[in-house]
């Protein structure tokens, strides 16, 4: 075993852990881990980042780009009772591959089980405990990486073809009075006044005000991990296989190359691949993957200043750096299975129809793996099983919103500061 350091300050031998400063080895440079890494730099710890590819390059590439602060709604019966309809619907929002039904049950017996009315509104209340802190957790993390203008400082419109979609959307707009979230109802002329290049189709729209928009998914990550990095974490690209205990309590982490790092806490932030790391330490956890997809224009023909959901149809179409990305889906296939670009393909045509002028010129597509648990709240939490090991997973839809929060509540129970908030519903051991 090759147990050399593999860059300066990051790998150390079991017997090379610096006196002064808490080793921590960060598994995973998406949104999630960058962002921990990040915080817990930050915070004086001594981090090592380590992913088998480059930051970013997996989910967190290609999401929607909106921190959401509305979307923390649970499985309810209203969701669930819609799916047959959309399993259906060949162009409807939720795909199941037939081959993978059979291996999707016991996932989708919890995700109906979630959707309990007294179940729910745990998880509505878990949810929304994070969503409080988002969006000011984000923009203190934008703010410390000097990345600022990362964020859009204008706000979602949800858009509505007729008062039946509205209708069917009513769960969810209760769901923002409970908890008091900023929203105004627009028709007509109002809509068109905020945002011009939406078909006069649209007869009703909510507006969101505090949903913001990530300009660039991708360049927050690589951001992130840079501002990790010039505090002095260490990067280390490679496959994590396992982790063990040493003899020192410290945590020895494995890589595929033969390398080991010890580390006095290690953090997996490794999205939808957390499950099979956490099945090799004991604990397995039911964390399933929602593929979706994006289409990404580069010379859409019309600019918008507003990001865009329809909820009846379930997908985004957000402005962003690089032109205007349209995405969503809810694809169960599995993490081997080959994307199918006709999913985006129908989103593109939902988008031309809310935007007339969207011309589909230079575009790329792209498919990644939310990480889905089925009660639709991530983990972030100490291991039940062995001191010194955090999950930071399951983060489904909202990965990109939680980041900068589930940074700063990781740092916290690490450096052993009481969190803001309640992290019990956020265990491993709920499962
Ligand atoms: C179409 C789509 C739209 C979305 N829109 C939004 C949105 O608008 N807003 C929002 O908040 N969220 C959105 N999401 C969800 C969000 O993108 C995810 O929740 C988030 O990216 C998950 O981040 P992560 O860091 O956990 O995982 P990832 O970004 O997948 O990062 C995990 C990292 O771990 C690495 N890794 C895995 N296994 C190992 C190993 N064994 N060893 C070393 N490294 C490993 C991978 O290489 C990867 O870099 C969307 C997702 C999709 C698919």
């Amino acid at each position: 075993m090759n147990e050399q350091p593999l860059s300066p300050g990051c790998l150390v031998g079991e017997d090379m852990v610096d006196e002064k400063k808490r080793t921590v080895a960060v598994v995973g440079a998406g949104v999630i881990g960058a962002a921990i890494a990040f915080e817990l730099q930050r915070r004086g710890l001594q981090v090592t980042l380590i992913d088998k590819g480059e930051p970013g390059r997996g989910t967190s590439y290609g999401n929607m780009a909106s921190v959401a602060l509305d979307f923390a709604a649970g499985s309810g019966p209203a969701t669930w009772r819609k799916i047959p309809g959309w399993l259906l619907d060949p162009e409807g929002p939720v795909w199941l591959r037939p081959s993978y039904a059979l291996k999707m049950l016991p996932w989708f017996l919890r995700f109906v089980a979630a959707g309990r009315p007294s179940r729910l509104r745990e998880i509505e209340d878990a949810g929304m405990s994070l969503s409080a802190h988002a969006l000011a957790d984000f923009r203190s993390m934008l703010s410390a990486i000097a990345a600022p203008q990362l964020m859009t400082e204008e706000g979602c419109l949800a858009i509505y073809e007729n008062e039946a979609e509205f209708a069917g959307d009513r769960a969810h707009i209760d769901m923002m009075r409970r908890y008091g979230l900023d929203f105004d109802v627009l028709s007509g002329a109002d809509i068109r006044a905020l945002e011009p290049a939406l078909s006069p189709s649209i007869v009703k729209a909510v507006l969101l005000p505090d949903n913001k928009s990530i300009r660039d998914p991708y360049e927050l990550v690589v951001k992130l991990a840079a501002a990790a990095q010039s505090l002095g974490a260490g990067f280390i690209s490679g496959a994590v296989r396992n982790i063990e205990k040493s003899g020192a309590g410290t945590s020895v982490v494995l890589l595929d190359n033969g390398q080991r790092l010890t580390a006095d806490a290690v953090i997996l932030a490794t999205g939808v691949h957390t499950r099979a790391l956490a099945e090799k330490l004991g604990e397995p956890i039911p964390l399933e993957t929602e593929r979706g997809y994006h289409t990404q224009i580069m010379k859409p023909g019309v600019s918008m200043r507003y990001s865009v959901i329809w909820p009846h149809r379930a997908f985004m179409i957000t402005p962003t750096a690089g032109g205007i990305r349209v995405g969503g889906n809810v694809e169960l296939a599995g993490l081997d299975a080959a994307p199918d670009f006709r999913r985006p393909r129908v989103l593109v045509r939902h988008a031309q129809r809310a935007v007339p002028a969207l011309k589909v010129e230079e575009t790329t597509e792209w498919m990644g793996h939310r990480p889905a648990l089925p009660d639709t709240i991530p983990i972030i939490s100490a291991s039940s099983r062995m001191p010194g090991i955090w999950y930071a997973t399951g983060h489904g839809h909202l990965g990109l919103t939680y980041s900068a929060t589930t940074a700063r509540l990781i740092a916290d129970m690490v450096t052993g500061t009481k969190p803001a908030i309640d992290m019990k519903p956020f265990r491993i051991d709920r499962y």
